[in-house]
């Protein structure tokens, strides 16, 4: 039985309810924080845990939050960054829909240690019910005094604001976020000034993923050197991976970080349906590279699959079998990417709109010879050149694609057709 952190308390009937979440230690984590802890010990243990971001990065959360200047005589805000909107990703719609609390209470600790005393939820628009369940978990927070004024008597104040958002994937891009926070159209700034110094109303600001604030109470109450013991070195603790597409069991995982690829599908997720053979896998969402078969051996955490040159990202592994048309699946990432551009960058908003229309006619059986290396071209003029990493989440996947399973973009081509039709 492997070790539960973020997911621990989802299989309690009515684990949304403050009333379960006292009743299994909830909010000890806080108490231990405000009446022992001085913020400056609580980033210190964060940086101890050696707890890397989980939206994707996997920036070291204590080193984030020690950038925030304390002496500005600007407010200093915190928020939770619930806009999961990676195709793939369905791992903080775990801890929101039924385990909220766990969230709030990472909240309060990580607002305490960075000076804050305003902290927002900005919740993808498309999660009503998520929405609907933090509201009510926030009002039950008020109502028993883990926020608003003098929390615990401890004489700290914090208030939680819930803000939905509109919709659109950039915003999951911290500073989209916060433009769309602000009440502006949410578009990436150019960084820096980074948000740590210049974020939510040109005010000092750290924006953390739900699994990594969910994290926190546990790293207070069981202490750093406990999570830094689970996982690797340099990648600690354990991660939620979403599994989907062409397994037995499609589903959410918690496991320590550097748990081989395979053992996730063949092993967590039951293998491949109907007996199939594994083709490919983007192991941590639709803007990482593929990996094929002869790779799954990988552990999964951060330096592992960037060795591989790929990524962790959200942890979502997608999982496709022999029979996947690969110039199709590459045409519908690119189709959403060309529809989530916010059109900022030309190389982004021209580019990949212009490898969605190319796959289009390989896919038509309408290619040309020369398209393969057209799309490397394309891919090579957007990567590493645009405002945000959207860009780069756009081109990479498609590159790998072309590069890995070549011939069956040349077949398309020459044929017309796909190979398994
Ligand atoms: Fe917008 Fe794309 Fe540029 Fe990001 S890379 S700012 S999404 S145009």
């Amino acid at each position: 039985m492997t070790e539960k952190i973020v997911l621990k308390n989802i299989d309690i009937p009515g684990s949304e309810t403050i009333e379960v979440y006292l009743s299994h230690g909830g909010y000890q984590a806080l108490e231990k924080a405000l009446s022992s802890l001085k913020p400056a010990e609580l980033i210190e243990e964060v940086k101890k845990s050696g707890l890397r971001g989980r939206g994707g990065a996997g920036f070291p959360a204590g080193l984030k939050w020690s950038f925030v200047p304390r002496q500005t005589g600007k407010s200093i805000y915190l928020v939770g960054n619930a806009d999961e909107g990676e195709p793939g990703t369905f791992k903080d719609r775990q801890i929101i829909e039924k385990d909220p609390h766990l969230l709030i209470e990472g909240i309060i600790i990580s607002s305490y240690a960075i000076g804050a005393h305003q902290a927002y939820i900005y919740i993808r628009g498309e999660c009503v019910k998520g929405a609907g369940v933090l509201e009510k978990a926030i009002t039950e927070a008020y109502e028993k005094g883990y926020l608003g004024k003098n929390i615990l008597n401890k004489g700290y104040d914090l208030d939680l604001y819930l803000h939905r958002g509109a919709g659109s994937y950039v915003c999951g891009e911290e500073t989209a976020l916060l433009e769309s926070l602000e009440g502006k159209r949410g578009t990436p700034r150019l960084k820096p000034p980074f948000p740590a110094s210049v974020g939510l109303f040109q005010s000092p600001t750290v924006i953390n993923n739900v699994e990594t604030l969910a994290n926190i109470p546990d790293i207070v109450l069981k202490g750093a050197k406990w999570f830094a013991g689970i996982g690797k070195k340099g990648n600690t603790g354990t991660k939620i991976f979403a599994v989907s597409g062409q397994v037995n069991r499609p589903g959410v995982y918690e496991l320590p970080l550097g748990t081989p690829l395979r053992e996730i599908i063949y092993q967590w997720a039951g293998g491949i349906r109907e007996g199939k053979k594994l083709k490919a896998v983007m192991p941590g969402g639709s803007s990482t590279p593929v990996i094929t078969p002869e790779e799954i051996e990988v552990s999964m955490d951060f330096d592992s699959l960037t060795a591989l040159g790929t990524m962790l990202g959200s942890g979502a592994v997608i999982v496709m079998a022999e029979g996947t048309c690969m110039v199709k699946t590459t045409r519908m990432l690119t189709g959403f990417y060309a529809h989530e551009s916010c059109g900022q960058c030309t190389p982004c908003r021209e580019g990949v709109r212009w490898m969605e229309k190319i796959l289009a006619r390989i896919e038509k059986g309408e290619g040309r010879q020369e398209d393969p290396d057209l799309l490397l071209d394309i891919c090579d003029n957007i990567k590493g050149i645009t405002l945000c990493p959207l860009g780069d989440a756009a081109a990479m996947p498609i590159e790998s694609l072309v590069r890995k399973f070549r011939e069956e973009f040349e077949y398309h081509i020459r044929e017309g057709r796909c190979p398994g039709s």
